[in-house]
């Protein structure tokens, strides 16, 4: 039985101060830690995120860090998305344990309650808040967050959901599981492992050993879902600890819930999971300990397309696995609505729509996206190139594409993939969003539609995605279009 760690008097080194920084130092300092924070950035830089932590007791280290206060610490604490630094490694030389924020959040988890941790390429965030949903609406205390929205997971430590029976649902990113130890989920889902992050991560095979670390530390008591289609998740479930789970979205050749049978089958016969029936109107679960399966109609939900079938089953499975009733998970699924930045409509201008998808930040996602588009479309699409190639984009837009206008770093890139490709359409640069949007629209006749979708980071111009997106409506708006908030 694990027992939450004493900070009092303890010298805590936070590195990177941004939302989970910030939640993390006030945690930290709170408990009576000796709370040191470090970021790279000078405190000009900083001031507004200094700002909230008014009154909070903090020696500040900004503009660079600083080996001795690395080596001398009693836990060094790392936000999500810090590179790996030198420092980092001279503490653990030193003996000094640095972890994740997740890792920290863990160690304060009341044992009763169930930790249900998300990670994946794509389709985390929407897995995330949908299984937060289904949760909810079982009555049950429940967290949702993470890397998700305004909540850093340490935020659930004093959520009223940190209690024997309450639910914690949180999305990881790959950069907080490589910084881990004892971080057990009773439910981990990988929603997939497709190229990104090459380079951080170097190789696809570390990328995906990271993501894989979702289910290091669980018991056999514990679930773990994966993708059955892909087969970097599969890798990954090779000997793990616990009680393993697949989706599977997968059209089977026979209709109804015979899908259920060979040859293609996640759901062989004393499997557990999650498909498709065979007409797909419904998702159909299996759960361990269980020979029934259950149908869910696909019509409770209003989020469309193949990966958020995928997300869905991910989803049921997970919040079935913790006691959440049938009852509960289709009314969470019907009161779940999409967030926004995935395929939003944003904007319709004389029968020519604009939809907002600046979560499109690599190429598995784009090709999600687009593949069976309803009607044909101009993406704009780049920005900082992630390392991967972009073939899987390009085929997923063959036949619904018009044209392809570029910006940002990555721009020369796409242009030469396309190339290659040997694209019919128009592929275009623009000079930033506005002229992109400018151009797109002129590409497209009635009954078009221009998508953002970029496949790419968006830091070389903006500060992130949602900032990517808002600059996409406004520039929508300066074309004439009606502005749709949906
Ligand atoms: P993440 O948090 O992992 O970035 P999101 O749920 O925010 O994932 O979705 C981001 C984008 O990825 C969406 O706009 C969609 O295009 C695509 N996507 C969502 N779910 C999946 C999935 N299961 N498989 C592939 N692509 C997906």
């Amino acid at each position: 039985m694990k027992s939450a760690p004493d900070l009092h008097g303890k010298k805590i080194v936070v590195v990177g101060l941004a939302l989970t920084g910030i939640a993390v130092a006030k945690f930290c300092a709170k408990r009576g830690a000796r709370v040191v924070v470090t970021d790279g950035k000078p405190a000009d830089k900083l001031a507004d995120q200094m700002r909230q932590l008014d009154g909070v007791p903090i020696t500040w280290e900004l503009g660079g860090h600083d080996e001795h206060t690395f080596t001398s610490a009693d836990l060094v604490v790392m936000s999500p998305g810090v590179p790996t630094l030198p420092e980092m490694r001279a503490a653990r030389a030193a003996g000094v344990e640095v972890i994740a924020e997740i890792e920290l959040a863990y160690r304060f988890l009341d044992p009763g309650a169930a930790l249900l941790a998300i990670t994946g390429t794509n389709g985390k965030s929407t897995t995330t808040a949908l299984t937060g949903k289904l949760c909810e609406a079982s009555g049950r205390p429940t967290f949702c967050g993470g890397n998700l929205g305004n909540m850093a997971m340490i935020d659930a430590v004093d959520h009223p959901a940190n209690v024997p029976g309450g639910l914690v649902v949180v999305e990881v990113a790959a950069f907080m599981l490589e910084n881990c130890s004892t971080f057990r989920a009773k439910v981990g889902i990988l929603t997939n492992v497709t190229e990104d992050h090459l380079d951080r991560f170097g190789t696809m095979e570390r990328y995906a050993e990271i993501k894989g670390r979702i289910w290091d530390f669980q018991h056999p008591d514990d679930f773990a879902i994966a993708n059955a289609a892909d087969p970097w998740t599969m890798r990954e479930t090779r000997a793990i600890p616990s009680q393993l789970m697949t989706f599977d979205s997968r059209p089977f050749a026979p209709a109804g819930f015979a899908s259920l049978t060979p040859p293609a089958g996640a759901l062989l016969p004393g499997a557990h999971g999650a498909v498709m029936s065979g007409d797909r109107k419904h998702i159909v679960l299996r759960l361990p300990g269980s020979a029934e399966t259950e149908p869910y109609p696909v019509d409770d939900l209003v989020i469309v397309g193949n990966h958020n079938m995928e997300n869905a089953m991910c989803a049921y499975l997970a919040a079935r696995s913790v006691g959440v009733s049938v009852d509960a998970v289709r009314a969470g699924a019907r009161a779940y609505r999409p967030l926004p930045h995935r395929m939003e409509l944003v904007g319709d201008r004389a029968n020519l729509y604009y939809y907002d998808d600046s979560k499109g930040t690599n190429v598995a996602s784009v090709a999600a996206s687009v593949r069976g588009f309803p009607r044909p479309l101009v993406l704009i699409a780049g920005g900082v190139d992630k390392g991967g190639s972009y073939e899987p984009m390009l085929e997923a837009l063959d036949g619904v594409c018009k044209g392809i206008v570029l910006i940002g770093k990555a721009a020369p890139l796409i242009r030469e993939a396309a190339a290659s490709h040997r694209v019919a359409y128009p592929v275009i640069d623009a000079t930033d969003m506005h002229d992109a949007v400018r151009r797109a629209t002129e590409l497209c006749t009635a009954g078009d539609a221009v998508v953002l979708s970029p496949a790419c980071a968006s830091y070389d111009m903006f500060q992130n995605f949602g900032h990517r997106g808002r600059v996409f409506r406004e520039a929508v708006a300066a074309v004439g279009a009606k502005r749709l908030d949906v």
